[in-house]
């Protein structure tokens, strides 16, 4: 679902008609490669590079921390466009499993989500066909922030009902534990610390609704899908670190959810763009000619 929009908004008819039925039965796995040992936050900074050489485009670099790299039979590849003065001329290349150059590393352990692999990629002189180039070669860069704005809206509508489901089942930790001759839910500590969550994962469930129905609209932009990113991540954040709390020495042990849970997302806050870039990005616009607020 986070990769598929770029074929249905960017790839050509030919593409579509090649590689979606595959991707909508489950038999293909998506994967998007961005990120690389010294270019995260910065993408502009990408060293992998694709030359144009006629029928083909010559492919060479690595990936790092990339989404079912291990899995992947298609990975889109953001590579620079070779000999372009420009650094943000990006062409996005479909990598196919099995074409020659195109290497596997190692399936990184993680803190959490043990059960989604996250992998290196190589690109060794890959010969990557024209007909897979996606879209216009050279304005990858657009085609990425425009992706990345609709999947950090679909992150965040994952991440405030995570938040929702840490809020219910601390509430049901606190109402069973008894302490000092009552439940933890009966201390004002705990009224107070779960009305403040309650009201901000609320406000962030309305406000992400709202970047919904923008996006129904086709009117999603970098830094709607910004705000919305950084809401619910932060605010699922402050619930999860309140959940473990709460729960005691129990939040700390994997046979509570809430652990697994803390463990899970604490990645939430700095995939799909880092809180501090979202900030960055929210930050730009203010200062922009184009700027009004979300809701007007
Ligand atoms: C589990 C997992 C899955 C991932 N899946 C994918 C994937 O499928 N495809 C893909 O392409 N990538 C993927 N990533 C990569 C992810 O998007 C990057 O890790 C993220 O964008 C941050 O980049 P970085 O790790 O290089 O950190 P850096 O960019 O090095 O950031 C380090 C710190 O510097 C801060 N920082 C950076 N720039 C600024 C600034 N201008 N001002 C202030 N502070 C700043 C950051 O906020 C951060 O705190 C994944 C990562 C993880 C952990």
């Amino acid at each position: 679902r986070l990769v598929g929009p770029y074929f249905d908004k960017f790839a050509t008819e030919e593409q579509r008609e090649r590689f979606l039925p595959g991707c909508v039965s489950g038999e293909k796995i998506l994967a998007i490669a961005m990120t690389e040992p010294d270019a995260g936050s910065d993408l502009a900074g990408m060293r992998s590079h694709a030359k144009d050489m006629g029928d083909h485009f010559l492919l060479n670099g690595s990936k790092t921390y990339i989404s079912n790299g291990i899995n992947a039979d298609i990975v889109i590849v953001a590579a620079k466009l070779a000999d372009s003065d420009n650094p943000h001329a990006v062409v996005l290349c479909i990598v196919e499993r099995g074409m020659e150059g195109f290497e596997r590393g190692r399936n990184l352990e993680k803190m959490g989500q043990s059960a989604q692999d996250t992998a290196e990629l190589f690109f060794n002189n890959v010969k990557v066909p024209r007909e897979n180039i996606m879209g216009e070669p050279g304005k990858g860069f657009i085609y990425l922030m425009t992706g990345l704005a609709e999947e950090r809206l679909q992150a965040a509508v994952g991440f405030i009902s995570n938040a929702r489901h840490a809020f219910d089942i601390t509430r049901d930790f606190c109402m069973e534990r008894k302490m000092f001759g009552k439940t933890l839910a009966g201390m004002q500590n705990t009224q107070f610390k779960m009305a403040e969550m309650d009201m901000e994962i609320e406000m962030a469930e309305v406000y992400v609704d709202h970047c919904v129905e923008l996006l129904n609209k086709e009117r999603l932009t970098g830094e709607i899908g910004a705000k919305a990113k950084y809401l619910a991540s932060e605010i699922e954040w402050r619930m999860l670190d309140l959940g473990v709390q709460l729960h005691g020495g129990a939040g700390f042990m994997k046979e509570y959810a809430i652990c697994n849970l803390f463990t899970g997302s604490r990645v939430n806050r700095i995939y799909a763009g880092t809180s501090e870039v979202m900030k960055l990005i929210v930050g730009r616009h203010i200062f922009s000619e184009a700027y009004s607020s979300t809701l007007v």
